[in-house]
């Protein structure tokens, strides 16, 4: 079995790689031939030496890797130029925000590909240390916090000092899934008090237990779908919210949004107004940006200042900590791989619920019902 680990393209803001020299070599044994790509381990401050010192070969021409890999290792979905380099055959292991570029996974169909998607991991405990969404969530959520921080004129603690007393910051987090639960650990631990909100009551407890209040609001519908993800919520229950959220955002320094619904835009959780009503020097960061954002003024990949505050939509933040995002996300990678390979070939058992959930393309087929209606292929009945 050969396992190609791709570079990424650092020039368009990746630094992740999809496996580490110290997973590679738990995982080397006589069937499995790592091949890393030249420069692969860059962004993340590995070398090619330290890949090779764990057993891989490195490789310097990328036709020549890929040609030969029986399975490409990514952490970027690839570009279009990226997929005509596959051979027809190969697997691939990546994120490919398949709902959110459905058509990525229509090219890999149409490449032959066997496209394995990490955004698609089922959120069950079997499937924990596979979970590349959580591990990669987390970081965005402990940073969100360290840039909130950096960029609010004002002190995160309360500190007694001999020229006066100084009052802890206010932050607000929006959304308490994972990013939100660390960005509430984060910041409890730089000593702000810290307020939270999501329409899931179940994460009450988890907050509250993190040391933040939980802004309850009874929305009056049923608010989780399958897998314990956020439904969308109507627009009865949205306006139910406002005046309560208006004023917890009114009060903060440093409001971190992380709210999604898999496969839609993110909701607008604070609109214009809302941000007019904030206190000039206030910060927010949306960790939402690339699904459109959760704010309304949030520009993706920008720092703006607006009416005296500063909105960061920040749209890849894992990268930004490639060190420990990469060690995280080949921990993620290497179990699927160990889950996926059955004597020195891939073992597709599409009864398998990890198999079946994450395996997007398969013999030329989209296998995936989400992606077909997005691309308004009929679903198989
Ligand atoms: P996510 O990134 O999809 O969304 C982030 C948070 O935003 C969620 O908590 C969601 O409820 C919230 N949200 C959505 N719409 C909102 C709105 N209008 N207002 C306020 N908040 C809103 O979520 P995630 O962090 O990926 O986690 C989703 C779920 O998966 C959680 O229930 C989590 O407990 C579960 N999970 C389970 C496992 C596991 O069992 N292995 C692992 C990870 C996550």
């Amino acid at each position: 079995m050969k396992i190609a680990i791709a570079r990424e393209a650092i020039e368009v803001g990746e630094r992740r790689v999809a496996l580490v020299p110290a997973t590679i070599q738990r995982l080397v044994q006589a069937d499995w031939h790592f091949l890393v790509e030249a420069k692969a381990g860059e962004g993340s401050y590995i070398s090619d030496q330290e890949y090779s010192d764990a057993g891989a070969a490195v490789v310097a021409d990328r036709a020549e890797l890929w040609g030969h890999a029986d399975v490409i290792l990514k952490v970027a979905p690839p570009s279009r130029a990226e997929v005509e380099q596959m051979r027809p055959g190969t697997a691939l292991i990546s994120f490919l925000n398949p709902l959110g570029d459905p058509e990525l996974i229509q090219t890999l169909a149409a490449r032959q590909i066997t496209a394995f998607s990490m955004e698609l991991i089922p959120r069950t405990s079997r499937a924990q240390s596979m979970d590349a969404l959580s591990s990669q969530a987390g970081i965005a959520g402990y940073k969100a916090v360290l840039l909130g921080a950096a960029a609010l004129p004002k002190f995160f603690p309360m500190l007694t000092t001999a020229a006066g007393t100084i009052r802890p910051a206010k932050v607000f987090v929006m959304g308490a899934g994972v990013a939100g639960l660390q960005a509430i650990a984060t910041a409890r631990r730089l000593g702000a008090i810290v307020e939270a909100f999501d329409i899931r009551p179940a994460v009450k407890e988890e907050v509250q237990s993190l040391g933040a209040k939980f802004v309850d609001i009874d929305l009056g519908e049923d608010t989780v779908a399958e897998g314990g993800y956020a439904k969308e919520v109507s627009e009865a229950a949205r306006a139910k919210t406002q005046a309560v959220l208006s004023d917890r955002i009114a009060q903060a320094d440093v409001v971190i949004t992380t709210a999604q619904v898999p496969g839609k835009r993110a909701p607008i959780l604070v609109t214009t107004a809302m941000v007019e009503g904030m206190q000039p020097g206030s910060v927010i960061v949306d960790l939402a940006a690339n699904q459109g954002g959760n704010c309304e003024v949030t520009e993706p990949g920008k720092d703006i200042n607006y009416h005296g505050i500063t909105i960061i939509g920040p749209t890849n933040l894992p990268s930004s900590m490639p060190v420990h995002a990469s060690q995280l996300y080949a921990k993620n990678v290497a179990t699927l791989l160990q889950y996926l390979i059955k004597d020195n070939a891939l073992n597709l058992d599409f009864e398998d619920d990890i198999v079946d959930a994450t395996c997007v393309t398969h013999g030329g087929e989209i296998r995936n019902e989400r992606v077909k209606s997005a691309l308004n292929i009929e679903a198989q009945v």
